[in-house]
């Protein structure tokens, strides 16, 4: 099969457990392409509108982060245009110190313009989801645990702004693709999203959100705990509306994800959700995940607990951004490339081992530095 449409992307089935996809694919286009082969990839991040060479660049990783790893676990060889203008193959056999450089190195290795990826079964798009809230911090990591066990694609939303004696009190849900939907239409069929009304920002506040989320908690305990969801509305929940960042007008908001050494991570968690709820207004969405250990060498994924805050621009966020990059550091944990905006080079060392090894191969491909970014002179990359 060769897709081939207007941003000259393309991809081919090379042989039923591996594509050839050009890095300029979106995921929207190359899952609509595989599920008409029933196919798909083992890994997804919670973004339609990401492209291939955009979740390698960030070594991306999903839902089912322990059961499948991150994309550089499904990523078998890249073909990545240097600095230097000369194209080079990397794999874990060839070029591989260009290989883990690459996967989670943000770009600053080179152009990725084609990968060759794993693909698996596609089931359908449906999936059974377990929904469970839980009264506190302690009982939603322990039931994210737990649900990682029996589904493949886990996730607690917490609520920042419950009262004290159920701090960390949250919803989570857990769920495996099915094929319950039975064989007639197997597609993703991608529902059309839902516009996100204009000027809607300006009523986001400590109450609509206190009264929202507490709304959210109670909805969700109140039907059945095992349900049948679209897929897509376990992997994507945010593709479900257009513009859906026209909440945070007119100023923005930052999104803060960290890792957290599993040895530490309820303190930990706590810590960093109150300086998060020491704004002007507490942190909008908050998302837990389990994480396994990873492998690039800027690659985000290690062993433990990722906390995932969004956090609306206010004068006061660069400050409690730099507060929660410090915390993580001290707790040993890393915040993820993809999502910061205010890492300094002296935390980025101390929370990537490997980063020696980066700057050395970037040092010897790219001395001029003809790749550059925000984030690679910010980080002295
Ligand atoms: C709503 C939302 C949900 C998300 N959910 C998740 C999630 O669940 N898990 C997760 O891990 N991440 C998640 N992300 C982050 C996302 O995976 C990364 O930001 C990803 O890099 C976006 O890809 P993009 O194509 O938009 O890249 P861009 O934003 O265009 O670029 C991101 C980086 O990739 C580099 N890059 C892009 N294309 C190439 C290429 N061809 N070769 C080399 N470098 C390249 C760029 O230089 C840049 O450094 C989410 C983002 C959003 C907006």
């Amino acid at each position: 099969m060769l897709l081939d449409g207007p941003q000259r992307s393309s991809t081919t089935v090379s042989n039923s457990d591996s594509i050839v996809v050009s890095s300029a694919e979106t995921l929207r286009r190359l899952l609509s392409t595989l599920a008409n082969e029933g196919l798909t990839l083992p890994v997804v991040p919670g973004v339609l509108d990401a492209t291939v060479g955009g979740v390698l660049a960030a070594d991306a990783h999903g839902k089912n982060h322990p059961v499948r790893g991150s994309l550089r676990d499904v990523t078998r060889s890249i073909r990545l245009v240097l600095p230097s203008g000369e194209e080079v193959e990397c794999d874990r056999d060839r070029n591989q110190d260009l290989f883990e450089a690459t996967i989670g190195g943000m770009g600053l290795t080179g152009m990725i313009v084609e990968a060759q990826l794993d693909v698996i079964a596609y089931g359908g798009p449906n999936a059974s989801v377990e929904v469970l809230t839980t009264p506190d911090l302690e009982s939603s990591l322990e039931q994210l645990r737990q649900l990682g066990q029996r589904q493949e694609h886990v996730a607690a939303w917490l609520d920042p702004t419950a009262p004290d004696d159920a701090f960390g009190r949250g919803i989570v849900v857990g769920g495996t693709a099915n094929n319950h939907g039975g064989n007639e239409n197997r597609s993703w069929n991608f529902s059309r999203a839902l516009p996100f009304p204009p000027g809607l920002g300006g009523f986001l506040g400590p109450t609509t959100l206190r009264w929202h989320n507490n709304f959210r908690y109670r909805f969700a305990g109140r039907s059945d705990r095992v349900r049948s969801w679209k897929l897509e509305q376990l992997l994507f929940p945010l593709d479900r509306w257009s513009n859906w960042k026209r909440i945070y007008q007119p100023r923005g908001f930052h999104q803060h994800q960290s890792l957290i050494p599993h040895s530490c991570c309820q303190q930990a968690i706590k810590k960093l959700l109150k300086i998060a709820c020491s704004g002007a207004l507490e942190p909008t969405l908050v998302v837990l995940k389990c994480m396994r250990s990873g492998g690039g060498w800027l690659s985000f994924p290690e062993q433990g607990m990722t906390l995932t805050m969004d956090i609306r621009a206010d004068e006061d966020s660069p400050e409690i951004l730099r507060r929660l990059d410090q915390e993580v550091a001290e707790q040993g944990g890393r915040v993820y490339l993809a999502k910061d905006t205010t890492l300094t080079p002296e935390l980025l060392a101390r929370m990537y081992p490997d980063l020696p090894r980066f700057l050395e191969l970037r040092q010897r491909i790219d001395p001029d530095r003809k790749i550059a970014s925000d984030l690679s002179r910010r980080l002295d990359l």
